[in-house]
């Protein structure tokens, strides 16, 4: 673990945290400022800064882990007493500085999504000015490339 990482704290059982489920590879617990209640994060539980350290075994056993998450939020979503509102769910995993990655230890966020929620996504002006398909081609040859 780096200095002072909150979430290999929670992991330890160091700082306070809702655990929803653990195995040795991965955990889940519900995230501190959620966007919507039902809001929860898959983690490695080997300290992993960014995408491109995690092992791929962690890395699909992460997805797995959240693809149980968004079935048990959308799940809870339909007992009156949970609070938690389910009509669609977001996976979000920010790698970078530049890609809003505030905490340095991988982390998947599952939430559940409302009509009316609020939440929303800003795009950039890129995205309003249609690409050509040789534009398109042209960068789908050098990621071959790179591969
Ligand atoms: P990101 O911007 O993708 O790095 O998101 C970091 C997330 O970690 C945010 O949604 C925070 O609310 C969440 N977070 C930070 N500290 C804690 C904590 N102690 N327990 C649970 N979630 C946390
Ligand atoms: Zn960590």
């Amino acid at each position: 673990m780096t200095e002072k990482c909150i979430f290999c704290e929670i992991l330890a059982g160091k700082a306070e945290a809702s655990f929803v489920y653990r195995d040795e590879a991965v955990a889940a617990f519900m995230d501190i400022q959620p966007v919507n209640p039902g809001h929860v994060l898959v983690v490695p539980v080997r300290h992993t800064a960014m995408l491109s350290e995690l092992n791929e075994e962690d890395g699909m056993q992460m997805f797995r882990v959240a693809q149980r998450v968004a079935a048990a939020v959308r799940a809870t979503s339909k007992l009156p007493s949970a609070g938690v509102k389910c009509e669609g769910v977001n996976f979000f995993l920010a790698d970078g500085r530049a890609a809003g990655q505030e905490v340095w230890h991988v982390h998947l966020h599952v939430f559940p999504r409302f009509a009316g929620d609020g939440h929303h996504m800003r795009f950039s002006p890129n995205y309003f000015k249609p690409s050509t398909r040789q534009d398109i081609e042209q960068t789908a040859e050098k990621l071959r490339e790179v591969w």
